[in-house]
């Protein structure tokens, strides 16, 4: 299918109550393809009164959705990830032109994404409560599982399939509806999914998908209805933090899946090929637009300067294009703001005295390049050492012991996900205790897997999305108190 066929394909409309209809105002938003700055389509932009339809529309289908068979619920996920293998073509295209990862990593998006469906679909059927005798014998205690009830989605743009899917597969095999809000930079590819869904067998008004340019004032009129019984967002810390508070006067459950600021360690034990090996993953991956993406390099005093030179040399490599042109590994950043972002902290920590040792300035337009970017001995006032950089910039930091390397990393608000290289079995596990993150790679430079608790520690958010933990987030427990039988 062409580029063309496939965004004509595309539904431009809100999916509220199982059908497409535009805004009741009319309002449009535009989506660019980053690699060009060109806008691609046009879709509708959902007014606080469209919210509240969707709404409406994922409480009118709760009751019969909740009480769908466990298997049922399952088998429409089933279905779904089947589906997807089908159109992995289009789901792997459709992310580049919208969000520019590069092909071969959108088929990879696709691949995860794709595998919270299967997780979930199996999922649905292993709920299970428990029964026992009290401890005074003279009573039953049953522990049951509910559907927390509608709840309402919030995505990023840096994972557009995953993101939703690692949401919408639990809520729905948990029996809840949902009403899902992508990010409006890239809304495409969450409107294909939910023709997906719709093909897949889903009743209307189990999954509504409203795309607004007021994100604020739609979701804070869909939070403050009191028939919403839980928030799931994926997105920066501040913006959660905005949430949170709007989410306390409803206590809703709350699932937060925020920013982060990885720590990459290698010590001078470790297998340096697989280290750098790593690095390039953990740097690199979706252009360093990744809330697990690796975002300071402390390195063994040791080994800094071996380390810093092959991954310097494997950066030299990497090939910058629009993601779709063959043998292109790093595609654009989201937009121009974000190209400045990132040329500001690189600045910063040039002023401050690192060393640039590659690229370092944006590249010229169209679209909103910046190159793959090294900088060494970055000293500590650096900003980027403190904020999420969100861009393809290696920022190292030599250390001299292991209790110097554990404080600096563990010294951020954030606590996500942490990478250590190294080849002893003791320190590794000395690691696993003492650093503050809720995932840790293990000489690895990607963690993240459907069936694994995703989730942070400190301002990195609340809860688990994945795992066994994941369709949980999405469950009410209640315990009931039986009379004793015999008595
Ligand atoms: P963002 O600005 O926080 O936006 C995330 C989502 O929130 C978007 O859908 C956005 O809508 C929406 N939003 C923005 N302001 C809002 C408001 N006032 N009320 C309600 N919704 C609002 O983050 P981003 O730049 O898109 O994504 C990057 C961030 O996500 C990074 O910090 C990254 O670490 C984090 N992230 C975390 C994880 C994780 O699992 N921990 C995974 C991926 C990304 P609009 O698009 O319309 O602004």
């Amino acid at each position: 299918m062409s580029e063309f066929e496939l965004l004509r394909s595309v539904p431009d409309g809100l999916f509220i109550g199982g059908s497409w209809r535009p805004a009741l105002d009319g309002g449009t938003v535009d989506v660019s393809d980053p690699a060009t700055g060109g806008v691609v389509k046009s879709v509708a932009s959902a007014s606080v009164t469209d919210g509240l339809a969707a709404l409406d529309a994922a409480c009118d289908a709760f009751p019969a959705w909740a009480a769908t068979p466990a298997r049922e619920r399952g088998e429409v996920l089933r279905r779904a990830f089947d589906l997807l293998q089908q159109r992995k073509q289009q789901f792997a295209l459709l992310m580049t032109i919208e969000m520019g990862k590069p092909l071969a990593e959108a088929h990879a998006e696709v691949a995860y994404g794709g595998e919270f469906l299967r997780w979930f679909g199996e999922s649905a059927t292993h709920v299970q409560g428990r029964y026992g005798a009290n401890p005074e014998g003279t009573g039953r205690m049953v522990v049951t599982h509910h559907p927390v009830g509608p709840c309402y989605l919030i995505t990023p743009w840096n994972f557009p399939l995953a993101m939703a899917t690692r949401k919408i597969a639990p809520a729905l095999a948990a029996g809840c509806t949902v009403v899902i809000k992508p990010a409006e930079l890239t809304p495409l590819t969450t409107a294909y999914f939910a023709t997906l869904l719709q093909d897949a067998g889903l009743p209307p008004g189990v999954l509504n998908v409203v795309t607004t340019d007021a994100p604020g004032a739609v979701s804070e009129a869909i939070i403050a209805d009191p028939r919403l019984r839980k928030l799931s967002f994926t997105g920066s810390t501040p913006v959660g933090q905005q949430l949170l508070a709007r989410a306390a006067g409803g206590v809703l459950r709350t699932s937060m899946e925020l920013g982060g600021n990885a720590p990459f360690l290698v010590f001078e034990d470790a297998d340096l090929a697989r280290a750098v090996d790593g690095g390039m993953v953990a740097k690199f991956r979706n252009t360093g637009q990744a809330c697990t993406a690796a975002n300071r390099f402390l390195i063994h005093a040791s080994v800094v300067e071996e380390f810093t030179e092959r991954l310097t040399a494997q950066v030299d490599d990497l090939v910058v294009g629009r993601g779709t042109e063959p043998g292109v590994t790093i595609g654009p950043l989201i937009d121009d703001r974000a190209v400045s972002k990132t040329q500001e902290l690189v600045g910063d920590a040039l002023r401050r005295g690192a060393t640039l040792l590659a690229g370092g300035a944006p590249i010229d337009g169209p679209g909103s390049f910046y190159p793959p970017t090294v900088l060494s001995d970055v000293p500590s006032t650096s900003a980027l050492l403190r904020q999420e950089i969100f861009g393809p910039v290696v920022a190292v930091v030599p250390f001299t012991d292991e209790d110097e390397a554990v404080a600096l990393a563990n010294d951020t608000e954030y606590g996500l996900v942490s990478y250590v290289f190294t080849e002893s079995l003791a320190r590794g596990q000395r690691m696993v205790e003492r650093l503050h993150t809720g995932m840790m790679g293990l000489n690895v430079g990607a963690v993240s897997n459907a069936a694994a608790p995703f989730g942070g520690w400190k301002q990195s958010g609340l809860g688990r999305e994945g795992g066994a933990e994941g369709i949980h987030e999405y469950l009410e427990t209640k315990y009931t108190l039986t009379s004793d039988p015999f008595a």
